[in-house]
């Protein structure tokens, strides 16, 4: 961090040896330089937007893939700290960020590139938002099985970005899995692509997988190419109550273990929903995403499977949508969301030991999926000891937790993502390699890479 008003500050100055009005000039310089690549309009100083409790002095907002790049460039000649952006609604992910001065938001980067249909193929740019891009391939039947928390606003960039994914997974994958090209800027300012058009097209390493998912700490992703799926003729989403939890745990078990293949199979308690049915306390739900005759096949041998205990409805479409988004954001009132990930034997188990130590949490378990998420309230002190002890807790059942949302005073006090163990070196080793000043997000990632 060099430039800027906060710069100007004594405790700046000793750190780097500049001089106020140095400061200033390398600033205005900065400005100056990230105005004539994007234009006046385009960049907004001094914005009211904090980060982790640090404020950029600019927002700026290129066009294409090549003025992102010279941004890039820009900052990287004046070590200014960037955090690459889409709609901005996550931001405050990860561990805090250590210091930002220059946000690069991708959100008038909305085009989509190229979408071939026959191919099951599409190119777009990272500020396309998920909810655009399906708009479009719904006309043609095909889609993206993208389901992460906030994904109707979500950028395809960050949701690529983050990796993010929500109860589709089980059925369908992650993002990791449907990128097959991206088009990259780097912290030096130079681009670079990989991947391709077509679906098989990899020789080599695939350097997608270590882009995706990497928080936008090694680069910026500019543009991206999916390979895509066929909406599939029907969806159906069953609800299933009991007086027993143990009874829908071990109905998910049997699905799971029979040849029934479920898109979703997701245990959700104290969801907060409106329905035309009646929505309990805590239900299993179980989505078939299929041909119409595969569908109804698999509904029927749920139904037919059910003890006494239990009560399956197979919910209206509108129903359905709802309960998904809410599955999806679920947090909506709590401060602190966490992520659980364990073996799948060990879901019942660990699920009722979270519930036990939070009566009042709001939780999901996706049971294909091995992850327990969990959403509570409480003061930093209390979120700090309660997140450790579940973390203690998911080691012991050889799993681990990451924490999703908190205020950054949790998260200065306690690793988003745990402790990396022989692999952090690693880590730090590719960052240095890829961001060798350490300017994109800094200090987000595992390890505080
Ligand atoms: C309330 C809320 C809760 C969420 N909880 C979760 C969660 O628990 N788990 C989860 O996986 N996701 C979560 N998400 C994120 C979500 O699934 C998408 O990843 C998100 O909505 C991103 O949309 P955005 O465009 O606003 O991203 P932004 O908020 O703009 O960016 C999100 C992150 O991605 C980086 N980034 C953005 N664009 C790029 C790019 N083009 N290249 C490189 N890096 C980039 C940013 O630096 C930032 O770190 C949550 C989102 C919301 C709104």
């Amino acid at each position: 961090m060099i430039f800027g008003r906060r710069f100007g500050s004594s405790r700046a100055i000793r750190r780097t040896g500049i001089s106020e009005s140095r400061m200033i000039e390398r600033h205005t310089e900065l400005v100056r330089s990230i105005q004539l690549i994007v234009g006046d309009e385009n960049i907004i100083e001094e914005p009211v937007l904090h980060i982790d409790g640090s404020r950029p002095t600019l927002i700026a907002r290129p066009g294409s893939a090549r003025e992102v790049a010279e941004c890039l460039q820009v900052c990287s000649q004046a070590t200014a700290a960037v955090v690459p952006a889409g709609r901005m609604t996550w931001l405050e992910c990860g561990n805090p960020i250590k210091c930002v001065d220059v946000v690069i938001s991708l959100e008038r980067m909305r085009r989509i590139v190229q979408f071939s249909p026959p191919d099951l193929t599409a190119t777009v740019e990272a500020g396309v938002t998920l909810n655009d891009f399906s708009a479009v391939s719904m006309r043609e039947r095909q889609w993206l099985p993208f389901d992460p928390p906030g994904f109707g606003s979500a950028s395809l960039g960050a949701i690529a970005a983050c990796n993010s994914s929500g109860a589709l997974r089980l059925g369908f994958g992650t993002p990791r899995d449907y990128v097959i090209g991206l088009k990259l800027a780097h912290a030096d300012g130079t681009e670079s692509k990989c991947g391709g058009q077509v679906v098989k097209n990899v020789a080599g390493y695939d350097m997608n997988k270590l882009y995706v998912g990497s928080y936008g700490t090694l680069a910026i992703i500019t543009e991206l190419t999916f390979k895509l799926r066929p909406l599939a003729e029907r969806i159906s989403t069953m609800m299933v109550s009991s007086r027993s939890r143990r009874q829908l745990f071990d109905l998910a078990r049997r699905v799971l273990a029979s040849e029934l293949q479920p898109a979703s199979v997701v245990f959700a308690r104290r969801l907060s929903v409106s329905l035309t049915t009646d929505w309990p306390e805590e239900a299993l739900l179980i989505r078939f995403i299929n041909s119409e005759g595969a569908v109804e096949h698999q509904v029927d041998w749920v139904t037919r499977t059910l003890d006494e205990t239990s009560f399956a409805t197979v919910l209206t479409p509108g129903d359905a949508d709802a309960v998904w988004a809410q599955v999806a954001d679920f947090d909506q009132q709590e401060d602190i969301r966490v992520r659980l990930s364990v073996p799948l034997s060990a879901i019942p188990s660990e699920f009722e030991k979270t519930v036990l130590t939070h009566l009042e949490c709001v939780a999901t378990a996706d049971i294909g999926a091995g992850i327990i998420r969990m959403a509570f309230d409480g003061d930093a002190r209390s979120a700090v000891d309660q997140i450790k002890r579940l973390r203690a807790s998911a080691a012991a059942a050889d799993g681990s937790l990451v924490i999703e949302r908190a205020p950054v005073e949790v998260r200065r006090e306690v690793d988003a993502w745990g402790d990396a163990g022989s692999t952090a070196g690693l880590m730090r080793a590719i960052k240095a390699r890829f961001d060798p000043k350490g300017l994109l997000n800094p200090g987000k990632f595992v390890s505080g890479t």
